[in-house]
């Protein structure tokens, strides 16, 4: 008979098949009927769905719960929230810094968000950002994987001292090389930056992220340069390209000759619905485009996509709770997502495609991999993405990290039952 740390008794998985799950010193140690065993703690999941944790592969920690500070962005554009944050992070200390990114990790994990990817800005001579992140990343390591992206915000060759701080950032112990091109001077700037930013990570030995394209401009091609820079440089598969929105103003003609270039590159995409929706589109009277990017599309060429959140309660959105499964349920009504199989696509965005994009390893529901799982107050992967539902348990690296009651409405209607829980069981085939 076997004997595990915490038994997770009776989950259903993303994929429809009920499980148990063993856990042994912060690894799944077994999987299956595992009737008979015993452990030290038992989660009773049976009826509810069991995940790995949701991931984001896109956000500003730096950035976030700073909502109103100095003052709301008043046209709800990215520039003017770019001004905004410029402001910001004069006057913000690392210390307060570090307190508003500890108590977005708290959100996330009760969440189940385990692992973020944050762009931090590096275009401040004191890169105090650069220094808080790195706090918060060593902080949270026990129960929250936090990648970083140096991140030149006000452009790597439009700041002036941007170069040599993104440089030094990644001296510190930023992860991964990050940059802006569209929003360098001209074209020309920005295809250079992208140049130089992917010789940057060749020579470090590090992944890309770039904002790219993040503007309804048909013309910001960005994304162009980085593939051939992905090519030449040997970097397939340690690209990703963030936003891309640019693509969904672009010409017909020319997207079909992008995407097997991006294709071909291995570049991931990440779009990021909540934020795409809202900052773009801003300029154009009716009818408005979207501004997300051409999200099945790029599927369609094998291109790995996955949704990020980007921002939460700060100068560019107001909203956010830290659920991935809000961000996947916009991106699957923007892009049309809406067939059962393109719905439990939405689901592996936000966990297995992101965990994939920022190369997380020992993820997933398997033994031998981390111990780190979500059981939801849903039936299944879509259910969830219909619901939003309760975490009612987390566990990350083999501990038990948040947990929430299940809290069915209470009904007084005569003659009616007594909770409701919107649960709805019909086959989603
Ligand atoms: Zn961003």
């Amino acid at each position: 008979m076997a004997t595990f740390d915490i038994l997770v008794k009776g989950g259903t998985l993303p994929d429809g098949t009920v499980k148990d799950i063993g856990i042994t010193g912060g690894l799944i140690a077994a999987m299956g009927d595992l009737t008979g065993s015993d452990a030290g703690e038992v989660i009773d999941a049976a009826g509810d769905l069991v995940s790995p944790p949701f991931v984001d592969p896109h956000f500003h920690m730096d950035a976030t719960l700073s909502y109103g500070t100095p003052r709301i962005n008043a046209s709800g554009t990215l520039l003017e929230g770019i001004a905004l944050w410029g402001e910001l992070k004069q006057q913000a200390t690392v210390d307060e810094m570090v307190d508003r990114a500890l108590a977005y990790c708290d959100w996330a994990v009760s969440m189940g968000l385990l692992a973020v990817r944050s762009h931090v800005d590096t275009c401040d001579d004191t890169l105090k950002g650069v220094e808080a992140m790195l706090q918060v990343r060593e902080a949270v390591k026990p129960y929250l994987d936090l990648q970083l992206v140096a991140f030149p915000q006000d452009g790597f060759y439009r700041d002036p001292t941007a170069k040599a701080n993104t440089l030094r950032a990644l001296d510190m112990g930023v992860d991964i090389v990050g940059g802006i091109p569209h929003f360098e001077r001209t074209m020309a700037d920005g295809a250079a930056s992208v140049r130089e930013l992917c010789e940057i990570a060749a020579d470090r030995g590090l992944l890309v992220d770039l904002h790219c394209d993040e503007t309804d401009d048909p013309h910001s091609r960005h994304i162009e340069s980085l593939a051939y820079e992905t090519q030449r440089l040997g970097l397939q598969g340690r690209v990703a390209g963030s936003h891309l929105t640019s693509m969904h103003s672009m010409d017909n003609y020319y997207v079909s000759k992008l995407l097997p270039l991006i294709a071909e590159a291995e570049i991931a995409a990440i779009p990021n619905p909540l934020i795409n929706i809202t900052l773009q589109g801003r300029h154009d009277s009716y009818p408005k485009r979207r501004g997300l990017t051409r999200v099945k599309e790029m599927q369609a060429q094998g291109i790995t996509v996955g949704w990020g959140q980007d921002c939460v309660r700060d100068p560019w959105y107001s909203l956010g709770t830290a659920d991935m499964l809000d961000v996947a349920f916009m991106g699957l009504h923007v892009a049309q997502m809406t067939s059962p199989a393109e719905m439990q696509r939405c689901f592996t965005m936000v966990t297995e495609e992101n965990a994939k994009i920022m190369h997380l390893t020992g993820y997933g529901l398997a033994p031998g991999n981390t111990a780190s799982l979500v059981v939801l107050d849903a039936g299944s992967a879509i259910e969830a993405l219909r619901l939003r539902p309760d975490r009612l348990c987390v566990i990350s690296k083999g501990k038990v990290v948040s947990r929430q009651a299940r809290n069915d409405a209470r009904l007084t209607l005569a003659g009616r039952p007594g909770s409701v829980r919107r649960r709805h069981k019909i086959s989603e085939g």
